[in-house]
């Protein structure tokens, strides 16, 4: 939030709060437990995420079926904060200086099958992208 987008082509710029209502939406659609942490205005005025330990844990948790997947979203014109790429790095082994690329799904499965762990981060032209990643509806 508070950084400035820029209009896309073709259509409206879309914030990261309407992206995430869209996000949600699907994936109570399809199955998936769902967790975000909102922000909380406190007797200054300010907005902050009361948590502890290390801040930048991606904005979804969800889980459906034995499947962890983890979800950055960032509105039109976002960019992903040093905290967050730390998390990524941390979900994903990867080492300092690495970033996570938008829209790719990185997924592992446990070996013997039937659990799996993903993360992504996606902006609203990745849609399409975190569908698949998401997966069909079950049951
Ligand atoms: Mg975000």
């Amino acid at each position: 939030m508070g950084r400035v987008g820029r209009a896309r082509a073709g259509r409206p710029r879309i914030s990261e709060a309407a992206f995430q209502a869209q996000v949600m939406a699907f994936a109570r659609r399809t199955g998936w437990l769902v967790h975000h942490s909102r922000p909380a205005q406190n007797r200054s005025g300010r907005f902050s995420t009361p948590l502890s330990g290390n801040a930048g844990l991606p904005d979804l948790v969800m889980a459906r079926h034995g499947s962890v997947a983890f979800v950055e979203l960032k509105g039109d014109g976002g960019s992903i904060g040093p905290a967050q790429v730390e998390w990524a790095r941390g979900l994903l082994g990867q080492p300092y200086g690495w970033v996570p690329d938008r829209g790719r799904a990185y997924v592992f499965a446990f070996p013997g099958g039937g659990v799996s762990f993903g993360y992504m981060l996606a902006y609203p032209d990745d849609f399409d992208a975190l569908v698949a990643f998401l997966g069909e509806p079950v049951g």
